[in-house]
């Protein structure tokens, strides 16, 4: 293909919006898959995603249009994940681009998430179109939307284009669009260039093995060449190269500006990292593209299965999900509470979250999570410097000199009924205000929070008290000295481990508090009676106590109906399965992650 005919771009919008809708529509329209093959919402394959709505990985399609100047041309829609916990991933995946459809549901407007993802086109220098989506329902006010995406994100929104990617109206005014406003790609202007492409994803397929999706700036990309990873010096020899239509459809070459996958005998998708630049071994590049940066995980947790035997299972999940996501990372933990199990590190609380449902559903895995921790920075007073993933390994307070925790810029939109409560909470959360504007009736609050303040439950708080209607962006910004630390659980005495956690010294006791008085509740009565414990070191800044179960309620079901007995028993022995013991005290699975909620 001619390279003045190509044209590659991205969606961005916030979450539902309707970004698959309107990608899974242009595939439709430019025959990229027949109607049989059209399952609903192709690009988001996976379960999980299609359940949620979201985007977890960035896939691709290359589409052919015959535009209205009678000439056919080849687009490339390169899909960006639609979280925040991979943010990362989407600014690779616009740097593959020149341009982006912004689409903002026209009943809703601009979001956080709008905000983010054109920031980062901006960044990326996209020429930008804005499309305005849903424009079918009744509530649909596309003047006033048009408005504030000139106020708030400063881009012409005069001929933004109203459609319905639900509906199918204003789909080919769409295609023209990126046919005629967006650039074709740019290349180097010298005859014979040193071959460059932009490593954008990769993924394990069962088939094929490894498969990376490369954009070609210079030079070409073909079968039986060389290729060199300029970030680790890998070199593997090219043996497939094909585009995606969705379908994978093996191609000769890959052309400067196009867009397609290559599969090279790489053993791990780890070995391909995101945003790296490929070239060839005999003849490399001394000018990488720029901008590559391992994604690093933010938030730690521990996973443990309940029923010990399952341990070997749970680390083959967790290989076979680690071959998929390089981002995700894990290895072995002992805790003296729970047993063998792995400490696993996450792009975000989304990732996390994804992991574990994906842990519980593929792999049919019961599992007991410790509170999700933040990497802390230890300054130790022989002089060493120490990253803290775990609680649990918090070295002895008399041997540290300072600890610093990450913060970061979020950017929270909210209508303003529902402002004072958003405010107060991120009060609540040590967050420091660093902007409040008004965007129509929308607030839009920018403060720093420290992340350990936020990985817990800060989303959930916020979408309930603005009743759904808060949408929530950030970014990672800076370490800071706090004064931070550890709050250890005890029952009957003897520390839970999975419950330790480090927080800021002016909520030690409130949280301590919080966490015995939800213990309380949740550790069913037993025989004995159970005393409860929230401690700093050595000393005790909360207690509770459960008293002694006094009559054996199972005595009720006796003389009963036999089946229902019976059945009551199996429950038993189910639930009992989803006990771990602490010394004598059956504490619940659903316990760990219940009594470290806040507010
Ligand atoms: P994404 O999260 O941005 O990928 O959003 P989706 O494409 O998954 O769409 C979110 C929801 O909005 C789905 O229920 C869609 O059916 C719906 N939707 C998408 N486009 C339109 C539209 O043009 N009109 C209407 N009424 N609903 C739409
Ligand atoms: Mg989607």
């Amino acid at each position: 293909t001619d390279i003045a005919r190509i044209r590659n771009f991205a969606i961005i919008a916030h979450i539902d919006h309707g970004k698959s809708t309107l990608a899974d529509r242009l595939i439709q329209l430019c025959g990229g898959l027949t109607n049989r093959e059209m399952k609903q919402q192709v690009l988001d394959s996976m379960d999980i995603e299609r359940e949620r709505g979201i985007t977890i990985k960035a896939q691709t399609v290359r589409l052919k249009y015959t535009a209205k100047d009678g000439l056919e041309y080849t687009i490339n829609l390169i899909d960006t994940p639609g979280h925040v916990d991979f943010s990362y991933e989407v600014s690779r995946s616009l740097a593959a681009c020149e341009g982006s459809l912004l689409v903002v549901d026209a009943s809703q407007g601009v979001e956080a998430q709008t905000l983010a993802n054109v920031y980062l086109a901006i960044e990326n220098n996209h020429e930008i179109i804005p499309v305005l989506n849903k424009i079918d329902l009744p509530a649909a006010e596309p003047e006033r939307v048009k408005t504030q995406i000139e106020d708030v994100i400063g881009i012409d929104a005069s001929d933004a284009l109203e459609i319905s990617a639900k509906t199918g109206m204003g789909m080919e005014a769409v295609l023209e669009a990126i046919v005629t406003k967006l650039p074709p790609p740019k290349t180097s202007e010298e005859p014979d260039p040193k071959v460059r492409a932009l490593l954008v994803d990769s993924w394990y397929d069962a088939y094929l093995g490894v498969v990376a999706l490369v954009r070609v700036r210079d030079g070409v990309i073909k079968k039986g060449q060389k290729l060199r990873m300029i970030s680790t010096g890998a070199v593997h020899e090219v043996d497939r190269v094909g585009v995606l239509t969705p379908k994978g459809l093996v191609v000769d070459q890959l052309n400067p500006g196009e867009v397609g996958f290559i599969t090279a005998n790489i053993k791990a998708v780890a070995d391909c990292k995101v945003g790296d630049t490929l070239t060839e071994d005999r003849r490399p590049t001394d000018e990488p593209l720029p901008g590559f940066q391992p994604s690093v995980p933010v938030v730690f947790c521990g996973l443990f299965p309940v029923d010990s035997s399952e341990f070997e299972t749970l680390r083959e999940a967790l290989g076979r999900l680690a071959l998929n996501d390089s981002s995700f990372h894990f290895e072995m933990e002992t805790s003296a509470a729970l047993g063998f199990g792995f400490r696993c590190g996450f792009l975000g609380l989304l990732h996390l979250e994804i992991i574990q449902e994906r842990l519980s559903r593929e792999f049919d895995l019961d599992l007991i999570s410790t509170a999700p921790s933040v990497v802390y920075r230890i300054q130790l007073n022989n002089g060493n410097t120490i990253e803290l993933h775990n609680p649990a390994d918090y070295p002895d307070p008399t041997h540290i000199e300072s600890i610093e925790e990450p913060w970061i810029k979020a950017t929270i939109m909210v209508p303003d009924e529902f402002l004072g409560p958003v405010l107060t909470l991120c009060t609540e959360r040590r967050g420091e205000q660093i902007e409040l504007t008004y965007v129509g009736s929308r607030a839009m609050a920018v403060y720093r929070l420290p992340l350990n303040e936020v990985v817990f439950d800060f989303y959930d708080r916020l979408k309930s008290i603005s009743r759904g209607y808060a949408s929530f962006d950030y970014e990672i910004d800076s370490y800071k000295e706090g004064d931070l630390v550890k709050v250890s659980i005890l029952i009957n005495g003897d520390p839970v481990d999975a419950l330790a956690m480090i927080v800021h010294r002016s909520q030690a006791d409130f949280r301590g508090r919080a966490i015995c008085g939800r213990l309380k509740d949740l550790i069913p009565r037993q025989l004995f009676k159970v005393a409860l414990q929230a401690a700093i070191g050595g000393k005790v800044i909360a207690r509770e106590t459960i008293g002694a179960l006094r009559k054996d309620v199972t005595a009720k079901c006796y003389g009963g109906d036999v089946s229902r007995k019976r059945k009551l028993l199996e429950k038993q022995k189910e639930g009992k399965k989803r006990m771990r013991q602490f010394g004598k005290v059956d504490i619940p699975q659903s316990a760990f992650l219940e009594a470290l909620k806040m507010g």
